[in-house]
C-alpha cells in the first residue's frame, strides 16, 4: 500500500497542471496517467487536437512552470476574434480594445500536455504512474483507496478526477451527470496554405451550424467544420481532394489556395455533474463537464476549476487548516459550479439563436451582433469574459 495525501487520476492538461499547481503546498502527489504523449518534434505535422488557449489560461500555465516548455514546442499567438452571420452583420474584436497585444493562443493539447509533465518533474513530492489505469475505487471515512490494473495499492486523504469526459473515477463515486448529445458534429481540418502566418481566428454562422478557422503556426490553419452527424460522417470519408472541393464550396472565401493535410471527427455532447465531490472524490475540468466548443471554452473553465481548487488547498495548508475538510470541498463546488453552468448556457443559447434560419431569429441575432458592435464597454465587457479575465 503507497500512503499518499493527494491522488491525481489523469495526466492530461487538466490533471497535470492541477499537479503542478499543488506542488509547492508539499502534499505527497500521485499522478495516475494512462498513456504517455508522444515526444513532440517540429518536423511532425500539427496535431488536429488544439486548443485556443485564453490569456487567464497562459497565466495559469505560467504559474505551473509549463509555459517556457510549451513556448519552445510551437503555438500561434491570435490578436483578432471574428464572427459574423451568413449575409448578415459581422462582431470584430482586436486585443487593443482592451489594451492587450493578443486575445490568446491556438495550442495543440499534447504541447500543452508535455510542457506540464515536463514542469512536473521538478517536484520531488509528485510522483508519475504512467501507464498506469485505475482498476478500482473504495472510499472510507478517512481516506480513499485506489486499486491500479497493474495490482498496486494507493491510498490518499483526496482523489481527484481529472480523468476526462468519461470519467471512471466519477461513475465509481457515484457522482451522476445530465447530458445530452447536440445534434451536431464536429469536424477538424489541418490545413497548408499560400498564406502567411495568421493572427486572427473566425467564424461564421450559417443555419447548418458555424464553420470557423483556427490560425496555426506558420503556414497553416485548422478547419473546423459543424454539421448534422450523419453529413459530418459522409464528409469524413471523403479523400483529401474531395473534402477538399467540399471546404471550397461551402466555408467563406477567405482561405486562400490550400491542400489539407489531416482530418477529423468529433461528437459533441453537454454533460454537468450534478455535484463536484463526493467524500473524498473531487471532479475537475471535462470529468465535471463538457461543452460545446464552438468559442473554445472547454480547457479554460477547467483550468479555472483547478486555479480554485489549488488555491483553497494551498491556502488551508499555509494556514495548518484542514485541507481535505468537506467545508473546503464546498467552497469549490460553490465557486466552480454555477459558473461552469452559467458559460454552458451562454454557449447553447448562442449557438441555438445562430443556428436557427427563422426569420425572427435572424433579425435578433443581426440586431445584437449591430448593437454589441457598436456598444463599446459592453464589447469590451464580452472580450474580456471570453478571453478569461473577468
Ligand atoms: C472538437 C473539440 C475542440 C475543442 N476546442 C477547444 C478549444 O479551442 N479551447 C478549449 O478551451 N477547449 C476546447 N475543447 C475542450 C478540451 O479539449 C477539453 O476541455 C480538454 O481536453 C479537457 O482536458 P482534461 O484534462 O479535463 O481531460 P482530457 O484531455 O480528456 O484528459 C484526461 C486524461 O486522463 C487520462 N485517463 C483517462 N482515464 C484514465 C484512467 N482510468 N486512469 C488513468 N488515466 C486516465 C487520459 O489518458 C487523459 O490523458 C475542445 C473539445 C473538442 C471535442
Amino acid at each position: 500500500m503507497q500512503e499518499f495525501d493527494v491522488i491525481i487520476v489523469g495526466g492530461g492538461m487538466v490533471g497535470a497542471s492541477t499537479a503542478n499547481l499543488l506542488a509547492p503546498s508539499g502534499l505527497k502527489i500521485a499522478v495516475i496517467e494512462a498513456q504517455m504523449p508522444s515526444p513532440f518534434s517540429f518536423e511532425q505535422p500539427m496535431d488536429l487536437r488544439v486548443s485556443a488557449i485564453s490569456l487567464a489560461s497562459q497565466q495559469l500555465l505560467v504559474a505551473t512552470g509549463a509555459w517556457t516548455n510549451i513556448r519552445e514546442m510551437r503555438l500561434c499567438p491570435y490578436r483578432r476574434l471574428e464572427t459574423w452571420d451568413q449575409g448578415g452583420c459581422e462582431i470584430k474584436f482586436h486585443a487593443n480594445d482592451i489594451g492587450y497585444d493578443k486575445l490568446g493562443y491556438i495550442i495543440e493539447n499534447r504541447v500543452i500536455q508535455l510542457g506540464l509533465l515536463e514542469a512536473m518533474r521538478r517536484h520531488h513530492n509528485v510522483q508519475l504512474m504512467c501507464p498506469e489505469k485505475v482498476a478500482t475505487l473504495a472510499q472510507y471515512s478517512d481516506y480513499a483507496e485506489i486499486r491500479l490494473i497493474s495490482g498496486a495499492k494507493l491510498r490518499a486523504k483526496l482523489v481527484l478526477a481529472a480523468d476526462g469526459a468519461n470519467s471512471i473515477i466519477r461513475q465509481q463515486s457515484n457522482i451522476g451527470i445530465s447530458s445530452w448529445d447536440y445534434r451536431q458534429s464536429c469536424m477538424l481540418i489541418n490545413i497548408d496554405t499560400d498564406q502567411a502566418q495568421q493572427d486572427v481566428t473566425w467564424q461564421e454562422f450559417s443555419p447548418t451550424g458555424p464553420m470557423a478557422l483556427l490560425p496555426l503556426p506558420g503556414h497553416k490553419a485548422s478547419l473546423v467544420w459543424y454539421h448534422q452527424t450523419a453529413h459530418i460522417k459522409y464528409l469524413s470519408q471523403l479523400s483529401n481532394a474531395e473534402l477538399k472541393v467540399e471546404v471550397q464550396q461551402h466555408f467563406p472565401d477567405l482561405i486562400g489556395e490550400f491542400e489539407i493535410t489531416n482530418h477529423g471527427s468529433f461528437p459533441l455532447t453537454r454533460r454537468h455533474a450534478q455535484q463536484y465531490y463526493n467524500g473524498r472524490v473531487v471532479l475537475l475540468g471535462d470529468a465535471a463537464h463538457t461543452i460545446n466548443p464552438l468559442a473554445g471554452q472547454g480547457v479554460n473553465i477547467g483550468f479555472k476549476d483547478v486555479n480554485v481548487l489549488c488555491e483553497l488547498i494551498r491556502s488551508a495548508v499555509i494556514e495548518g487548516e484542514a485541507w481535505d475538510s468537506k467545508a473546503l470541498l464546498t467552497q469549490y463546488q460553490r465557486s466552480r459550479k454555477p459558473d461552469n453552468l452559467l458559460m454552458q448556457t451562454s454557449m447553447d443559447l448562442f449557438y441555438s439563436v445562430f443556428s436557427n434560419d427563422s426569420i425572427p431569429a435572424k433579425v435578433l441575432r443581426n440586431l445584437g451582433i449591430a448593437v454589441a458592435q457598436r456598444a463599446g464597454p459592453l464589447k469590451r465587457q464580452a472580450l474580456r469574459y471570453a478571453i478569461g479575465l473577468s
